[in-house]
Formats: C-alpha cells, sequence, structure tokens
C-alpha cells in the first residue's frame, strides 16, 4: 500500500477483466461497471480495511512540526493546482484536460508530485450520485426564486463528482487559569418623580478568578479553502463515529482533493474553537448572573492530530456566465449550495404583493 506508483493512484483494475473497481457506496465494496464482478476490500489480506477492526491512530503534533513522522505517515501523490481557486486535486493520469470540480475552471493536468501526510481515516460513500442529485435537486425546488433554466440544468447536467475534501482533527489537553469579574443581580425598590415604587435591577460586582480544565477531542477543521467555508460548515455535523482506517480502496472511483491548509495553519483555526469553548467553561465556572472574562491564560498539552477525508458530492455548474456550486453531504444527503435569485421571478412577485396591497386598500377604502 506504500509507496504506490503514481499512474496507479486510487486505481484497482478488476481481477476478472481489468477494467477499474469503483467503490460502490449502496454495496460498500468494489465494483466494476464493465463486468459486474464484486470484491471485498479486505480481499487482498489488507488489514486496515474497517472490518478487521485496525485502530485508527492519532499522531503526534509536534513530531509532525519537526518534520519527524515515520517515513509511512507520509505519502507522494500527483495533483493538479486550479489556477482559478487554488484546489489541488487528484485527476485520472489518463485524462490530460479535465474540469476543475470545484469552480468548473479547465485544468490541464500538468500533475505535479507533491509529498504530504498521509490520510489516518476516511468516512466512505454512503449515497450515491443519483441520491446526490436528487437531493440537489430537491433544495433547487424549494428555493422559489431560482431561475427556471438553472434548476432545468442542473436536473438534466452532468453528473455530480463524489470527492473526499481535507480535514484535520485535534485532540488535546487544556489547563486554564482566569481572572475575571462575577455579578449577581439584586433588585432595589425605589420611588420615583411621580410618586410610584418600582423594581430596579442591580448588579454585584465581584472578582473571581480559577481554573478550568477540559480534554478537547476531535476538534474539527477544514484542511482546503475551494469551497467557501460557509458551505462546509453548513454541511456539518459530521459522524466521526463512522471514520473508517484509511484503505485507498474507498477512493476507487472518487477524487481526493489534497490539504491545502498545513497542519499547523488548521491548528491556529482549531485553537479559536478551543478558546470559545473554555471562555464559555470559565463563564460556567465563574458563575452568578453575568460574568466579565479579563484573562485566560490556558497551556495546551498532548497535542495530537488525524488527517482525515470527508466525503462530498460537488456540482459546479456555469450558468449563464456565473458560477453556481451545489455540495450535498455523502453521509447524510443535506445539501448546501449558492442560493440562485432570478430576477424576473422576484420582480414579478413585487408586481403581485403591489396589486394584493392596493386591492386590499381599496376594499378598506370602501367600506369606511
Ligand atoms: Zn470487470
Ligand atoms: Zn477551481
Amino acid at each position: 500500500m506504500n509507496d504506490r506508483a503514481p499512474d496507479e493512484e486510487h486505481r484497482f483494475p478488476c481481477d476478472k477483466c481489468g477494467a477499474d473497481f469503483r467503490y460502490d457506496p449502496d454495496a460498500g465494496k468494489l465494483v466494476c461497471d464493465h463486468c459486474g464482478n464484486e470484491a471485498e476490500l479486505s480481499d487482498d489480506g489488507d488489514d486496515t480495511g474497517p472490518w478487521s477492526g485496525g485502530a485508527i491512530e492519532e499522531l503526534d503534533f509536534e513530531t509532525a512540526i519537526r518534520n519527524q513522522l515515520p517515513r509511512q505517515e507520509m505519502e507522494e501523490t500527483r495533483v493538479s493546482t486550479c489556477p482559478n481557486c487554488g484546489a489541488q486535486v487528484e485527476f485520472d493520469a489518463a485524462v490530460h484536460a479535465a474540469e476543475c470540480p470545484f469552480c468548473a475552471t479547465p485544468v490541464v493536468t500538468d500533475t505535479g508530485a507533491h509529498r504530504h501526510i498521509k490520510p489516518a481515516a476516511v468516512i466512505p460513500f454512503q449515497n450515491d450520485e443519483r441520491e446526490a442529485r436528487e437531493a440537489m435537486t430537491k433544495w433547487l425546488g424549494r428555493l422559489w426564486f431560482a431561475p427556471n433554466g438553472l434548476q432545468e440544468y442542473a436536473r438534466k447536467g452532468r453528473k455530480m463528482e463524489g470527492i473526499y475534501v481535507p480535514y484535520w482533527t485535534y485532540d488535546a489537553q487544556t489547563r486554564s487559569q482566569y481572572s475575571g469579574m462575577r455579578g449577581d443581580h439584586y433588585y432595589v425598590t425605589t420611588r420615583g418623580p411621580d410618586g410610584k415604587s418600582r423594581r430596579e435591577r442591580k448588579t454585584r460586582w465581584r472578582p473571581a478568578s480559577g481554573r478550568v480544565q477540559r480534554f478537547f477531542d476531535d476538534v474539527l477543521v477544514l484542511g482546503s479553502r475551494s469551497l467557501p467555508k460557509r458551505f462546509t460548515d453548513a454541511l456539518a455535523p459530521w459522524a466521526l463515529g463512522a471514520l473508517a482506517p484509511y484503505d485507498p480502496k474507498y477512493l476507487a472511483g472518487f477524487r481526493a482533493e489534497g490539504y491545502t491548509i498545513d497542519l499547523q495553519e488548521g491548528k491556529a483555526e482549531a485553537r479559536q474553537i478551543i478558546d470559545a469553548q473554555i471562555a464559555r467553561d470559565v463563564r460556567r465556572d465563574i458563575g452568578g448572573d453575568v460574568q466579565r472574562i479579563n484573562s485566560v491564560r490556558t497551556q495546551l498539552s498532548d497535542v495530537t492530530f488525524k488527517h482525515i477525508l470527508l466525503p462530498v458530492w460537488l456540482a459546479a455548474y456555469k450558468y449563464r456566465g456565473k458560477t453556481y456550486r451545489f455540495v450535498v453531504n455523502g453521509r447524510t444527503g443535506r445539501v448546501q449550495g449558492e442560493r440562485p435569485w432570478s430576477a424576473i421571478k422576484i420582480a414579478i412577485a413585487v408586481v403581485i404583493v403591489v396589486a394584493v396591497a392596493a386591492v386590499i386598500g381599496y376594499v378598506v377604502a370602501q367600506n369606511q
């Protein structure tokens, strides 16, 4: 499995006819579309399949940052970089020109080899292309303001692409020392200038300080910028319990995006998520009705990470000169995308609303 020849990236020939196997989400195994042959993922005695009970290992962050990860945790793949959106995508070596799946820009597959941290785990696709497209079409159908042409185009358009999107997960033990203020409400009764008594809320502030600690497990951070973060955020939650130890056979017939946000950068983002949770912990620890946080000093230890791949169905359409992108969670079928607006439909809606208002106004005036 290690040091695969670049041209055989995620390609597994059928043992009956030699055509390429692909991973079938419905069957949960490799199938050959050419002759109908099927194969289990663990057929070759590989002990990393999900049914072998293989463990998904956390790697030490500091070791990785010093470039001292063991050789088997690294891999080299050939990727093309999209000149428009910067996505690094693995392309079929046999195809020399293709469209970037993220933005529909033509990419010449002048591939270069990239050395990077190998995925530790993957959530395999669960829904197939047809189910993903159905979910997208339904979602578009609910958007009343979407242009009809786009809906039609999406329905008949080319296939959605199954892409494994790169993510990092971080684990860390944290200990924080904080100082702040605790505010408790109390009420006083005062008499106003009109002679009536009023209940007034006041807050008594007292200094507060202390320590909190928390272990963070699998803080999830997106490892690329090809898709807007609001798209990928909206695909959450991801059930990380479905992670299977990495096996390149899961990628057969799919594409994998290489990470472009590196381990260190990803950690900075994880740190923001961690700090936000610690701030909530601190507020709870201070107690009272309201809290002020003056300072928090946090120590992280035992930081470990995993590079994982999550399944996303993706369609990028160029419609009337504009790119529309739709993503579907390859596990839950949740849809997110550019919300298209049809100027004509909106204009008609405005006319109807104005007309209805005019009629109501007329009726009311007549009845007065
Ligand atoms: Zn075959
Ligand atoms: Zn692109």
